[in-house]
C-alpha cells in the first residue's frame, strides 16, 4: 500500500481515501482530487539516468507535501504521477488554489546531490465531487482528462475538469476507433501536388499528402486526424501505407514515361515515424516492393521534429542517405535550427514554410528571411523549395531571390493519383495556362 521510493501511499490507498472522503462529505462541501504529472520526465530519466530521476521524484514529492493543508493527503500513482485528495473543501475554487500552490513548487530548480540544477515542470488536472453519489472512479477519470488537457494546452499548467473536456476526450476516442477501422477498410487516399523547378519551368516531382475518405463524412484533410494518429501511434501504420503507395505511384510514372526524366515523390514523416526503429527497413521495403530508384524518394521532416530529436535524426538520416534517399527539412524558418547541427545533418533540401511565402509580397521582414534562407541553403549546398505559392507576385519574388523549386495552388492543388497520372502523361510544364487546362 506504500510506494517504496517516496514512502507515499499508493493508488490502492488513494481510492480508499476518496471513498471515505465522499462518504463523509457534507452536502454543502466538496471532495477534490488533484492529479500532477511531471512534464518530460522521460527526458530526465533518459539523459540523467534513472537514479537521478528517482532522486528528483522523491524531492518533488517532499516539496509538494510541504504546501498541503492539514486535511490533504498525498499519494503516488506510479511513474511520475502524484495525487492529492482534499477533504471538505468549501468551494471548487479552494481545490484549484491548492492545485496552483502544488504546481508552483516546480518554479524553483531542483538540486541533485551532485550539485546539478534541474528545472522540472508539472501539468496538473483537477476534479471536484458532484454530490453524495459520486465515485472515486469518476473523480480519477475526470482529473486524468483535465491533466491531459493541461499537457495539451502547453504543459506546466493547472486545469479544472469541465464537460467540454469530456466531450473532447470522447471525440478523440471516436476518431481513434474510426482511424483503426479506416486502416483495416482501406479508407486512406494519397493526393499529389506538383513540385516545380523554376529554372527549367517544369514539374520535377510531387508531394504525397494523405487524405481520409470517411464513409459518412467524406474526404477529410490531414489536419483533422493526424494529431490523434500521432498521439495514438496510428501514424506509424498509416504513414507506412502512404509511403508504400507513394513509391508504387512514382514507379508507375517512371514506367509510363520511359526516356523522360523521372519524377520524384516526397513523403512526409512525423516525429513518431522518425522515432520508429523500423523506419529504415520500412523505407527499404517500400522501395523494393515498388522497384523505385531510392534517389527518387524524398522524405520530408519538419524543422521542429528534427531539432527535438537530434541524435535519432542524425543516425536515421545517415542510414537513409547511404541508400540514396533524399531528405528535405519541411516548414523551415519556423523553428530554431542550430547552424552547426544543420551542417551535420545529411539533408538535401530546405523547404521554406508557407507562412513566410505568404508574407513575401507584403512584408519586408518575411522577404528578408526568405532571402536569407535561400542564401543559407545555397551556402550549405542545398536546394531550396518554397511551399504555398499562391500568386504570380510571390512566384516572381521567389525567382528573383534565387529559390530553386516551388509548389502551391498557383500551380496546382493536391490531386488524386489518377488525375496526376494524366498530367504526367502529358508531361505538363507548369506554364500556368497549360497546367490549368490539363487539370
Ligand atoms: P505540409 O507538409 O506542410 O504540406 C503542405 C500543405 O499545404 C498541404 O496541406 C497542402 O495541401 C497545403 N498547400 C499546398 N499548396 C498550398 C497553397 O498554395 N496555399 C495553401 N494555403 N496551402 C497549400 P494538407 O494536405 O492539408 O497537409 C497538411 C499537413 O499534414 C502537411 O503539411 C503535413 O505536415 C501533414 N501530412 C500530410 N500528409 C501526411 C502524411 O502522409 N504523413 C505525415 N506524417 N504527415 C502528413
Ligand atoms: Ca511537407
Ligand atoms: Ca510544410
Amino acid at each position: 500500500r506504500h510506494d517504496p521510493l517516496t514512502e507515499l501511499p499508493n493508488r490502492v490507498m488513494l481510492v480508499e481515501w476518496l471513498d471515505d472522503a465522499l462518504a463523509r462529505c457534507r452536502n454543502d462541501r466538496f471532495v477534490g482530487l488533484v492529479l500532477l504529472d511531471i512534464d518530460h520526465f522521460k527526458v530526465v530519466n533518459d539523459s540523467l539516468g534513472h537514479a537521478a530521476g528517482d532522486e528528483l521524484l522523491a524531492v518533488a514529492a517532499k516539496r509538494v507535501d510541504r504546501v498541503l493543508r492539514a486535511g490533504d493527503r498525498l499519494a503516488r500513482l506510479g511513474g511520475d504521477e502524484l495525487a492529492i485528495v482534499c477533504h471538505d473543501a468549501q468551494a471548487a475554487g479552494d481545490v484549484l488554489t491548492l492545485a496552483r500552490r502544488v504546481r508552483s513548487v516546480f518554479d524553483e530548480p531542483f538540486v541533485l546531490h551532485n550539485g546539478d540544477e534541474v528545472y522540472l515542470g508539472a501539468s496538473v488536472g483537477v476534479s471536484v465531487s458532484h454530490g453524495a453519489h459520486d465515485t472515486p472512479a469518476r473523480l480519477m477519470r475526470d482529473a486524468d482528462v483535465a491533466m491531459f488537457a493541461a499537457k495539451e494546452l502547453g504543459r506546466g499548467r493547472v486545469e479544472l475538469f469541465d464537460d467540454t473536456m469530456r466531450e473532447r476526450a470522447v471525440k478523440r476516442l471516436e476518431i481513434e476507433g474510426a482511424l483503426r477501422r479506416g486502416l483495416v477498410r482501406g479508407e486512406f487516399r494519397v493526393h499529389y501536388q506538383p513540385v516545380v523547378d523554376f529554372a527549367r519551368s517544369e514539374v520535377i516531382g510531387f508531394e504525397a499528402l494523405v487524405r481520409w475518405q470517411h464513409p459518412e463524412r467524406g474526404l477529410i484533410a490531414p489536419d483533422e486526424f493526424l494529431a490523434v494518429a500521432e498521439e495514438t501511434g496510428l501514424i506509424v501504420p498509416i504513414g507506412g501505407w502512404v509511403l508504400r503507395e507513394a513509391c508504387a505511384q512514382a514507379a508507375g510514372w517512371a514506367a509510363e514515361s520511359p526516356g523522360a526524366p523521372h519524377l520524384t515523390v516526397s513523403v512526409n514523416l512525423s516525429a513518431r515515424q522518425l522515432a520508429d526503429p523500423e523506419l529504415v527497413s520500412l523505407v527499404d521495403g517500400a522501395l523494393a516492393a515498388a522497384g523505385l530508384d531510392p534517389s527518387l524518394l524524398v522524405l520530408e521532416i519538419t524543422e521542429p521534429v528534427l531539432m527535438e530529436n537530434r541524435d535519432t535524426a542524425v543516425r536515421v538520416l545517415r542510414d537513409l542517405g547511404a541508400r540514396g534517399v533524399r531528405v528535405s527539412i519541411d516548414d523551415f524558418g519556423t523553428g530554431q535550427s542550430s547552424l552547426g547541427y544543420l551542417k551535420m545533418l545529411p539533408v538535401h533540401t530546405l523547404k521554406i514554410d508557407r507562412t513566410l511565402v505568404d508574407g513575401l509580397a507584403v512584408d519586408t521582414e518575411d522577404a528578408a528571411i526568405v532571402a536569407a534562407i535561400v542564401q543559407l541553403g545555397h551556402a550549405l549546398g542545398l536546394s531550396v523549395t518554397a511551399e504555398g505559392v499562391e500568386d504570380g507576385e510571390q512566384l516572381g519574388a521567389l525567382r528573383s531571390l534565387g529559390c530553386d523549386l516551388g509548389q502551391g495552388y498557383y500551380f496546382a492543388r493536391p490531386q488524386p493519383g489518377e488525375v496526376v497520372r494524366a498530367l504526367v502523361h502529358h508531361r505538363f510544364r507548369w506554364s500556368r495556362h497549360e497546367a490549368v487546362a490539363s487539370a
